[in-house]
Order: C-alpha cells, then sequence, then structure tokens
C-alpha cells in the first residue's frame, strides 16, 4: 500500500533557507513541533548553531539570527591578527590587519578602513 503522509519541514522566515543536516540533507521532520525541537536545540540541525524565533520575524535560520544581533549590537570581534589576503601569499606577508566577528563570521581589514575593497 502506499500512502502519502504529512511531514513538517523547518524554513527560515529571513532567507527562506530549509534546514538541513550536517551533509546538507533536508531534514525532514515528524511534525512541526519535533522539526522545532530539532533546529533550536543546542548546535542547531547542522551543528553550526541554532535556529531561534524572533518576534515580528519568526523562527530564523542560525545564519540569519546571528546577522540580525550583529546588526543591533555589534560585531563580536576576536583580536586583530595579521591579514591573510592574496597580497600577503603574493608578496610574504601583507602589512594590514584582519578581523573576524566571533558571531557572524564577518571579516573586516585594514584595507578596508584605508577604502581599499580587500
Ligand atoms: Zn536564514
Ligand atoms: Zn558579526
Ligand atoms: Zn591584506
Amino acid at each position: 500500500m502506499l500512502r502519502t503522509v504529512s511531514r513538517a519541514v523547518a524554513i527560515c522566515d529571513d532567507c527562506g533557507t530549509t534546514a538541513s543536516d550536517e551533509e546538507a540533507n533536508i531534514l525532514v521532520l515528524f511534525d512541526a513541533a519535533d522539526a522545532f525541537k530539532t533546529v533550536t536545540k543546542v548546535g542547531g540541525p547542522d551543528g553550526l548553531g541554532p535556529w531561534a524565533v524572533l518576534p515580528a520575524v519568526g523562527l530564523v535560520c542560525h545564519d540569519c539570527h546571528t546577522k540580525r544581533v550583529c546588526a543591533e549590537l555589534g560585531h563580536d570581534w576576536y583580536p586583530e591578527r595579521p591579514c591573510l589576503c592574496v597580497d600577503g601569499r603574493l608578496r610574504g606577508g601583507c602589512p594590514e590587519r584582519s578581523q573576524v566577528c566571533s558571531r557572524c563570521h564577518t571579516v573586516h581589514t585594514t584595507h578596508q578602513r584605508n577604502g581599499g575593497v580587500r
């Protein structure tokens, strides 16, 4: 016998991505409550971080959540370190510095501060 049953997937209300596991397989879950539990658990559905529920937005993926937190509170920078851009690889060291946000992984370099694009 073949029968169609309904299952639940979690979709980010911000970017529209569908929750997937570590191997990028879309997670199809038993029901909405099960899907909710899976994406909001510690580590999230794919080990990269939990999804969150935001008022006025809905259910958002880890990426969108961290970007929104950073947009509101500012980035949470790791200490500056030497820039690892292509310049450095070509000339054996770039004199500029770079900073990575520990939350959303945005990278800022002093190239940008000086008007550059890297
Ligand atoms: Zn998203
Ligand atoms: Zn950030
Ligand atoms: Zn550089």
